[in-house]
Formats: structure tokens, C-alpha cells, sequence
């Protein structure tokens, strides 16, 4: 029987091992595919408008709105980023659902004027919209609760500048991140990582760096598809081993959404501080 650890605190400060990516990219931290890529053909293929770049400004009250060619710009971006949403590599379609999660997009420029540049936009899936646009003064519901459905770690294919890890909102999250975290090990670049930004920004979500959010997403993949041994029980079985006690114990770590920002916003702080 496992010694269930009922701290609440991150371990990500401790030594890392097993984990190595197995990708051509073996010494990248993440997929820098959506950083490089040249976007600029998308203009005219998709008929958008570099004029409107910064959106349109409302004379009488100021707001920035969508531009008029919103639709040409959905388009071009979501077939740029392979009909997949940019944090969890979820199907998006700008069409009917049946197609996959509608595709929302999200603007990770610093500055309003810029928001709207294809480079600055991301495809992404509804709850992954909802995680990343949720700021902390905002009220959480804006998209019901569909934050929730959200993966809780994103996926490695995606944009690194919006792969943010989303706080544990159950018990069984709060222990998976605390198995997953051991056996990653990988060093994230010097500096501020290219998610700090989002991560700021989202209020459910955690400070982790790209390199090891992407990383604990491919330990949970591996563990959930790798092969069954004896020896080596798959952690959702190991979950489900341990008693009532001990789940409620890690339940109690788990984040309150609804108190992230309805004024209480220490759990928010505590968590995040990695
Ligand atoms: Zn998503």
C-alpha cells in the first residue's frame, strides 16, 4: 500500500527521472512547429485582410471587436493548426459538431493592437477556450463549466505558448499530478517560459513551464497506454486501490473553482507557486 502524501504543495523542485521524450525532436522541450512556421501565405489564401490585424475599434465606446473577415481568419488558423485544437490536440471544426469540438480562437498577443494577427491567434476547443480566456477577476462560467473537461495537462503536438497546465479540480487529479511529476525530468529553458503569459492570465491555470506541463502529459499517455505488467499497475488502478480515506485526503487539495475567483484567492496563489 502506497504512503499517500496529503501536501498540497507542487514537487516539481525535485529530481526528475525515466522520462525522455521519444520524438524526432528529442532535444526540443516542446513542438516548436506553431512558433516557427511562416503564417504570412494564409493572408491572401484565406482572403484576410492584414489591414484589420488590430481588430476594429468602436469610435463611440473604444471596445476592440472581432474584424469582419473573423470568419476568414477562423479558417485559415484552424487549418493551420491541422483542424487540432493548440493546447489539447482535440478535432475542431468551424462547422458543425459533428466534425469535432467547435473551434474557438484565442489571441496570445501582449498588445491589443496586434491581437488579431494570424500569428497571434490559436485554434482551440471550447473547454480549452474557456480555461485559457477565465482571468482571475473574471466570474468563472462564462462557458458553464466546460474548463472542467479541459485535459489537465496539455498535449505536445500543440502551441507551447498555450500549453498551461490546468489546477487539479479533483481529488483523483491532485494525486495523478503528484505520481506524474516523478517521473518526469526534463530541464525547462532558462528564463521565463514561452506559456508564462497564459498561465498568468488563466486563473485555473498553474505556473508550470511548457517543457514539463507537455511532459507530464506524455508520462500520463504512457502510463495509460504503455504496456500492463504486474509489477507496474496503471496508475488510474492504483487510484482506484485506495481507500475511501485516502481519497478524500487528496480531494481536500483539490481546487475549489467557484473560490478561485469568487474572492478567495489564495488556493489560486498557492498552487501556482511551483
Ligand atoms: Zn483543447
Amino acid at each position: 500500500m502506497e504512503v499517500p502524501q496529503f501536501d498540497c504543495q507542487p514537487r516539481l523542485s525535485e529530481p526528475m527521472t525515466e522520462f525522455t521524450f521519444e520524438t524526432d525532436a528529442q532535444h526540443a522541450p516542446y513542438n516548436y512547429a506553431h512558433l516557427v512556421d511562416d503564417r504570412s501565405h494564409c493572408y491572401h489564401r484565406f482572403d484576410v485582410d492584414p489591414a484589420y490585424d488590430d481588430g476594429v475599434v468602436d469610435p463611440e465606446t473604444g471596445r476592440r471587436d472581432a474584424p469582419p473577415d473573423f470568419g476568414a481568419r477562423r479558417r485559415a488558423i484552424v487549418e493551420f493548426y491541422g483542424h487540432r485544437c493548440g493546447r489539447c490536440a482535440t478535432r475542431v471544426d468551424t462547422g458543425s459538431a459533428d466534425h469535432g469540438e467547435v473551434a474557438y480562437l484565442f489571441s496570445v498577443a501582449d498588445d491589443a493592437a496586434d491581437s488579431w494577427a494570424l500569428r497571434q491567434l490559436v485554434a482551440v476547443c471550447e473547454p480549452c477556450y474557456d480555461l485559457l480566456s477565465t482571468d482571475c477577476a473574471d466570474q468563472i462560467g462564462g462557458f458553464g463549466d466546460a474548463y472542467r473537461r479541459a485535459p489537465q495537462f496539455p498535449a505536445w503536438t500543440g502551441d507551447p505558448r498555450v500549453a498551461v497546465e490546468r489546477l487539479p479540480l479533483t481529488g483523483r487529479e491532485v494525486w495523478f499530478r503528484d505520481r506524474l511529476s516523478d517521473r518526469v525530468a526534463v530541464e525547462p529553458p532558462a528564463g521565463e517560459s514561452v506559456n508564462a503569459a497564459a498561465a498568468r492570465e488563466a486563473c485555473l491555470a498553474r505556473s508550470t513551464p511548457a517543457a514539463v506541463a507537455v511532459a507530464l502529459n506524455e508520462v500520463l499517455l504512457a502510463d495509460e497506454r504503455g504496456p500492463l505488467s504486474t509489477a507496474n499497475r496503471r496508475l488510474s488502478d492504483r487510484w482506484d486501490a485506495l481507500s475511501e480515506r485516502e481519497q478524500s485526503e487528496y480531494e481536500r487539495c483539490a481546487v475549489d473553482a467557484e473560490t478561485v475567483v469568487g474572492g478567495g484567492f489564495e488556493p489560486c496563489v498557492d498552487l501556482q507557486r511551483a
